[in-house]
């Protein structure tokens, strides 16, 4: 499509972007993802009711609370959709467009020095972001993205989601024995609990001692899988 086939003229105003694409900004891009109008800024706000749920968790966002909005090119119809976040959930698993909210907000963020941290770190390390909370493994099915190993039935395991084309989908488990060498990195328990909702107190404190003892290494395979 042309530019010039427009239905109104794109006059750009203060917190319109272009779209970024392949690390440059110019009218192609823009033009490729989204026809009428530039995909507007990201949004941070408090909650105007208390219906949407957190992409991240799962939870309800309460009314009043400061909430986060992704916008992504609506990849189904025109226009744009908003994933909304409690920030923390969006710090964990979507560092880089709440960086770019706070570059832009005029917004007071309670413990923003702490969320621009958690994003930070989420950023150094690629797979932190895939956290999405731990549990008991119902089965023995499931192998171990690290270790390739089958995760015994009852044995702390780590989910793992994936971001992709506007949405979060499932992709597998790693030993909780396995997360630090997984995920590179040592403090696992705040982001595996955000996204753990679903367990009771006794599990929670089940889980924060394993966190705890998780091994800095992987523990080494038995014999019988050694050269496998
Ligand atoms: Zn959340
Ligand atoms: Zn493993």
């Amino acid at each position: 499509m042309d530019v010039l086939e427009h239905p109104r003229p794109w006059v750009p105003r203060a917190g319109d972007r272009w779209i970024v694409s392949a690390g440059r900004t110019h009218d192609c891009a823009w033009r490729r993802v989204s026809r009428y109008a530039p995909v507007v800024s990201h949004v941070l706000e408090p909650a105007s009711s208390g219906r949407a749920k957190c992409r991240g968790c799962g939870q309800p966002i309460t009314r009043g609370e400061l909430r986060f909005g992704e916008r992504l090119p609506n990849p189904f119809a025109d226009g744009e959709m908003t994933l909304w976040f409690h920030p923390r959930c969006a710090a964990f698993k979507r560092p880089e467009p709440l960086l770019e909210v706070f570059g832009e907000t005029a917004e007071t963020v309670p413990d923003r020095e702490a969320l621009e941290g958690a994003a930070r770190t989420s950023l150094a390390h690629r797979r932190l972001p895939r956290i999405d909370g731990g549990e008991r493994s119902p089965s023995g099915q499931a192998k171990c993205r690290s270790c390739k190993a089958p995760i015994a039935k009852g044995v702390w395991r780590i989910r793992l989601t994936y971001f992709e084309e506007g949405r979060f989908t499932a992709g597998g488990f790693v030993h909780l024995d396995c997360s630090r060498a997984y995920f590179e990195h040592a403090e696992l328990l705040e982001r595996v609990l955000c996204f753990s909702p679903d367990l009771g107190a006794e599990e929670r404190t089940e889980l924060e001692r394993a966190c705890r003892t998780a091994p800095a290494t992987p523990p080494a395979p038995p014999p019988s899988e050694l050269g496998a």
